[in-house]
């Protein structure tokens, strides 16, 4: 396996995994999430869907077997590894400037939109819109009464989810700089993570 690659706290990536090949995102410190999005090589209009996918799988966190499919339902990543306890949210969207300033935000925050903006510029792909991430490690819960909430995620430093492309895609994570509400652990800390694509 090729040697894993830092993604600075607060900071996003994009690169290109080769069908067959995989991609593997290690949380270092534990208690981080990572926002993850995957747009097919030949059309980028082709995208890794979270709706999508919880209609093909019929369940809202993703198992080790599970592909994830596109806005054509096509599979996309394959879930092929997972040491964290699982818990992962398809439900939520990326954090965003419009988040924070509603989060009382006078000034610009980091955050995970523009971080995929900045990643998949460089593979040329357009955006004219967000979709909505898997958003790795992220513990989100939901009681009898439909309420949902956020709490701090329960991988721990080390944990490591891997993906196999079912197409050539190109593959986009960023480390969430959310430190305002309990998305992340350590106080509400960003971490770096960490991640590899290998054969
Ligand atoms: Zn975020």
């Amino acid at each position: 396996m090729k040697e894993l690659i830092e993604i600075p706290a607060r900071c996003g990536i994009a690169v290109e995994v080769p069908a067959g090949q995989s991609i593997r995102v290690v949380n270092t410190h534990g208690g981080q999430v990572v926002d993850m999005w995957a747009f097919r090589r030949d059309d980028p209009s082709e995208h890794m869907s979270m709706p999508h996918s919880v209609v093909t799988l019929g369940r809202i966190k993703p198992a080790v077997g599970d592909s994830l499919v596109s806005n054509l339902r096509r599979p996309v990543l394959r879930l092929v590894e997972d040491t964290s306890p699982g818990v992962h949210c398809m439900l939520f969207a990326s954090c965003d400037p419009a988040r924070y300033r509603l989060l009382g935000c006078t000034e610009y925050h980091d955050n995970c939109a523009d971080n995929l903006r900045s990643a998949v510029a460089a593979h040329r792909i357009p955006l004219p819109y967000i979709p909505t991430p898997l958003n790795l490690f992220m513990n989100t819960k939901f009681d009898d009464h439909r309420v949902m909430r956020v709490e701090p995620p329960e991988a721990r430093p080390g944990d490591r989810v891997t993906f196999r492309a079912e197409h050539d895609c190109i593959v986009a994570l960023s480390a969430c700089p959310q430190d305002l509400v309990p998305v992340n652990a350590h106080g509400c800390t960003p971490t770096a993570v960490a991640y590899a694509v290998f054969s």
